[in-house]
């Protein structure tokens, strides 16, 4: 049988090694690891590799993830990382032993839905600390709502406080932040008169810290995803070493359906393209192209793609097809031929969730 693409190939082996590194890298230092499976749109196949790599919880944004690694055998608890919707608190209760939250409402349907269903449910508190995406803004408010869940609920259990950065604001996780993050934490301890058990510093950009070992001592709960699974992110935006990490984890193949040679430059009266947008075009001559069956539908933006290939270019996408520059390349491309790309994170999150890629665990 012939084989389908285009496909993402996913090298397991390496991912549970990334895995396992990471564990082992945070561990060191008091850290445990909530494995993030969103970014691979929570693939039970994925989702093994975290809980067999050792990762503390399963982490998701998303219920449907969480329910299909249940399903597939996960034992390990079940964190919700994107603060419930009042929408689906009943299957937040059913399917997660742990959430994240910011805002004491949701936090009572949590508490009355654990009731009915005779369940204890743990929660960690959000602190924006600058991100400006979840959490509280204000640390008396913050602080008042841990004192009513330790004091006036039952079937909730505060077990923490965390944070988010990196994301909306993209804010670095700096010393001084996850410093101001335990500080928080031990003003709520000093409230409810206990120690909290989980001090979250946050997500992939946080595993800087710890590379650094400047992680403060009490920060001991990581939530990360990418960096486990795309391990060259941290190496190409912060210029971190990165090899003790597999970097092949992911591969993207499609199939070549033209070769031309053909102008650079469109021809006729430009307007808008298929995305309603106004590009420029650099008028290069004529130039061998090929057409992949692949677009931006599948994975987003043709500007994240890195080939494999030698001397290939990029040249844009539309839905359903890709175009490439190949007059500089090694090999004399032709009908039928395959290219390689690596991904990054926002190509995966397509690529994963895309019922024209076939996936393949190799
Ligand atoms: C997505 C997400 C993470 C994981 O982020 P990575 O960059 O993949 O490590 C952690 N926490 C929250 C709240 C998230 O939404």
């Amino acid at each position: 049988m012939k084989e389908r693409y285009p496909r993402l190939e996913i090298n397991l082996a390496s991912l549970k090694h990334n895995v396992a590194t990471v564990v082992e890298k945070c561990g060191s230092y008091g850290i445990q690891i909530a494995g993030v499976i969103k970014g691979a749109t929570g693939l039970p196949e994925v989702a093994k590799q975290f809980d067999e790599g050792g990762a503390a919880f399963i982490a998701s944004s998303r219920l449907e993830q969480i329910e299909d690694a249940k399903n597939a055998g996960i034992e390990k608890p079940m964190m919700l990382i994107r603060v419930p919707m009042l929408s689906e608190i009943s299957e937040v209760i059913r399917l997660c032993d742990i959430s994240l939250n910011s805002e004491l409402e949701v936090i009572k349907a949590l508490n009355d839905e654990a009731r009915v269903q005779g369940k204890l449910h743990k929660v960690i508190l959000m602190a924006d600390l600058g991100d400006l995406r979840e959490g509280w803004w204000d640390w008396d408010e913050l602080t008042d709502v841990a004192e009513y869940i330790e004091n006036k609920m039952i079937n909730i259990q505060l077990v923490g406080v965390a944070t988010n950065l990196g994301c909306y604001g993209s804010i670095e996780p700096t010393v001084d932040k996850l410093e101001d993050l335990v500080k928080l934490a031990e003003k709520i301890e000093a409230r409810i008169g206990r120690e909290l058990e989980y001090i979250g510093g946050g997500a992939t950009t946080s595993l800087l810290r710890v590379w650094d070992g400047n992680v403060p001592a009490r920060i001991n709960l990581l939530r990360v995803g990418e960096g486990i699974i795309l391990a060259r992110d941290l190496q190409n935006f912060f210029g971190y070493d990165m090899s003790m990490l597999k970097q092949d984890v992911f591969r993207m193949k499609a199939e070549v359906i033209e070769v031309k040679n053909k102008p650079s430059h469109p021809v006729g009266t430009i307007s808008i393209d298929a995305f309603g947008h106004r590009p420029t075009y650099v008028d290069r001559g004529i130039r061998r192209r090929a057409l992949l069956g692949i677009g931006k539908v599948d994975y987003g933006s043709p500007d994240d793609l890195c080939p494999m290939e030698k001397g290939i270019e990029v040249l844009g996408a539309s839905s359903d097809h890709t175009i490439i520059d190949v007059e500089n390349a090694e090999k004399d491309w032709k009908v039928g031929d395959v290219m390689e790309f690596d991904v990054c994170y926002a190509n995966l999150v397509y690529l994963s969730n895309c019922r024209n890629v076939n996936i393949v665990f190799v």
